[in-house]
């Protein structure tokens, strides 16, 4: 292998240049994966190096997030590590020692085209209609020149020598070989003018100091793919295996899935940045379980945990066809995996949700409420809708909801203090003790069951929809049932 040790390393090596979406959170749990499933090591990366596009608090969004779903590593620059620093922008001297190296074997040449003078090139190309790519007017420059204007202090960049002729293969894991004719590349960039190596130079030095044995990343670096594997080979280092994942597509299945998209699909309360899912009550679990199916071929609907996935994962059952996001799917996992949570461990997520929304939680009624709304939760914020009412002093049921079917007020009225009298001769409200006696009051007033239930529903909850009645009566307790029948009652004889 190729760190000489037989142990496979692999790196997330994000930009911080914006939010923690799907995509990202995908690729560092591929790579995950790929170091639990071989005994690896899984290394997080900072490539900070683009200063313009930096955006602060991204690293720390990006750090909480993966942290948040569970997906950790064994190396980074919060963490340390034997190759450390791992933040580009403290690994400046090491670049330097590289790219000194690739201009003396010659694989590299400064250049010190201005920017007007390339834009001329540029639209020169465009008038001819050829291949866009920088004409090669420094590539020739003789070492004399060199010299005397870089000490006359003349501002440059670095680019790589791409061949003009010939073409370049290299082979990816999932997609097999992929060949570009080197006339079609450009000579790019490798260190910029204000002295930082661009992304394309430094991951590369990175991944080979590192002893990176496998680079799994997004596809939106198929096409940049040839360039790094010249980088390598100009080095004569060996190269580590490819892989290009999957692109997403939109929900709809047509195109790809754009920033755009993605700012849609808030308005609708659904999103594919991780920090937004979290707000929204979606669990690790559900999302880790939705995101590792859009592009490992497994059966599609295998609920697994972290420890199953990791044991499950096999790099070559990656598939390289686009994955729809399809946020049905998200629900279906994030619900799934809310009902196979024990309950004490769910009662510890639902809390800050209740405490958030302003309701005071008592723990053991809680413990109570759980199985009653389990089933229904989609995701955690699911539990106000269902559950609030349970933490409430008070309720302020809608007059018109507690209306019967078919019913006038005043006769709702009577049907109401009729269940009030039963509930009252109980000595406690349980399932088992309320239920025959409001059985039997639904027979002796020949009524259907939905419009006696009904007013007792609203009257006790507050709401139409609710968990079973008479489970929730047993949790509430006598004392609070009669209180709300009784304000039923009133609210329905003002009504007239
Ligand atoms: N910094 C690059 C990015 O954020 C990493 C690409 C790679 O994994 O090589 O996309």
């Amino acid at each position: 292998m190729k760190n000489g040790n037989n142990t496979v390393r692999v790196r997330f090596a994000p930009s911080p240049t914006g939010r923690v979406h799907l995509g990202a959170a995908r690729t560092a749990l591929y790579n995950y994966l790929v170091a639990r499933q071989m005994g690896g090591q899984f290394i997080l990366r900072i490539e900070d190096t683009d200063t313009k596009r930096y955006v602060e608090g991204a690293e720390d969004e990006l750090i909480n997030g993966l942290r948040w779903l569970g997906i950790e590593w064994d190396e980074g620059p919060d963490v340390g590590g034997p190759y450390a620093p791992y933040r580009q922008t403290e690994r400046q001297e090491i670049y330097r020692e590289y790219i000194r190296k690739l201009l003396e074997t010659g694989y590299a040449y400064p250049c010190f085209c201005s920017l007007q003078r390339l834009e001329q090139v540029r639209q020169q190309q465009q008038r001819d209609k050829t291949q866009q790519r920088y004409d090669g007017l420094c590539r020739g420059l003789l070492p004399d020149e060199i010299s005397r204007r870089i000490a006359a202090g003349e501002e440059h960049v670095i680019r790589f020598k791409t061949p003009y002729e010939g073409s370049t293969t290299a082979h990816d894991l999932i997609r097999g070989d992929i060949t570009v004719e080197n006339k079609n590349l450009d000579d790019y960039i490798l260190f910029k003018s204000n002295g930082l190596p661009t992304y394309h130079f430094a991951a590369m030095v990175d991944d080979h100091l590192m002893g990176i044995t496998h680079v799994i990343r997004g596809s939106e670096w198929l096409s940049t793919f040839p360039l790094h594997a010249l980088i390598i080979r100009a080095f004569g280092w060996e190269e580590p295996q490819w892989v290009h994942l999957s692109v997403f597509l939109k929900p709809s299945g047509k195109g790809k899935m754009s920033k755009r998209d993605a700012d849609e699909a808030v308005k609708d309360g659904k999103s594919i940045y991780i920090k937004d899912l979290k707000e929204l009550g979606y669990i690790p679990a559900g999302i880790l379980n939705w995101m590792v199916l859009m592009g490992w071929g497994v059966a599609e609907d295998d609920v697994m945990n972290l420890n199953e996935m990791s044991e499950r994962f096999r790099l070559n059952g990656l598939n390289p066809a686009p994955a729809a996001i399809n946020f049905g799917k998200l629900d279906h996992f994030n619900g799934t995996h809310i009902r196979l949570m024990p309950t004490d461990e769910l009662a510890e997520l639902l809390q800050p949700v209740f405490a958030q929304a302003g309701y005071d939680v008592d723990d053991t009624v809680l413990l109570k409420v759980i199985p009653l709304i389990r089933e229904r939760l989609i995701t955690l914020d699911d539990c106000l809708a269902f559950a609030g009412w349970f933490f409430q002093e008070d309720i302020e049921p809608k007059p018109e909801d507690l209306v019967a079917k078919n019913l006038s007020p005043s006769e709702s009225a009577e049907i109401a203090r009729q269940i009030y009298d039963i509930l009252a001769d109980l000595p406690v409200i349980t399932h088992e003790s309320a239920e025959a006696p409001l059985r039997d009051l639904v027979e002796k007033l020949g009524l259907k069951p939905n419009q006696v239930f009904g007013i007792l529903r609203v009257a006790v909850t507050g709401q139409q929809v609710s968990p079973p009645l008479f489970e929730s009566m047993e949790i509430v307790g006598k004392e609070t049932v009669l209180k709300r029948v009784g304000q039923a009652i009133d609210l329905l004889e003002s009504m007239g």
